[in-house]
């Protein structure tokens, strides 16, 4: 049962709960994170951290999210192979307060190639 990123993480990266992990398994994207699911220990030390509720045991998702656990591991997978393993805190995205309350998809997730890295 991994714990999984959700959508009010996209364009956010307050990334508090990077800091908490102790198996350190987020990996960033330029604009939202993901749990790689084999990593996770499940010890919820980043759910209450997280400043806009966007983590969640996978049995827990709502059901309008339930798609993030394939996201988290597509995602994770694929910045884990790219190097982008994420383990200490840093500034959150510079529009994060705006997004917060924005209306947001899955499709607002950006990748590094579409950022030409
Ligand atoms: S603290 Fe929450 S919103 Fe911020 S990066 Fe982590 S999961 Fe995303
Ligand atoms: S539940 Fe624990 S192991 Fe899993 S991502 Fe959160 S802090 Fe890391």
């Amino acid at each position: 049962m991994p714990y999984v990123v959700a959508e009010p993480c996209i364009n956010c990266k307050h990334t508090d709960c990077v800091e908490v992990c102790p198996v350190d398994c987020f990996y960033e994207g330029p604009n939202f994170l993901a749990i790689h699911p084999d990593e996770c220990i499940d010890c919820n030390a980043c759910v209450p951290v997280c400043p806009v509720e966007a983590i969640y045991a996978d049995d827990e998702l709502p059901e309008k999210w339930e798609h993030y656990g394939e996201w988290n591991r597509y995602l994770s997978e694929q910045w884990s192979t790219a190097g982008y393993n994420i383990t200490e805190k840093k500034d959150p995205l510079p529009e994060a307060e705006e997004w917060k309350e924005k209306e947001k998809t899955e499709q607002d997730i950006l990748t590094w190639e579409s950022q030409g890295e």
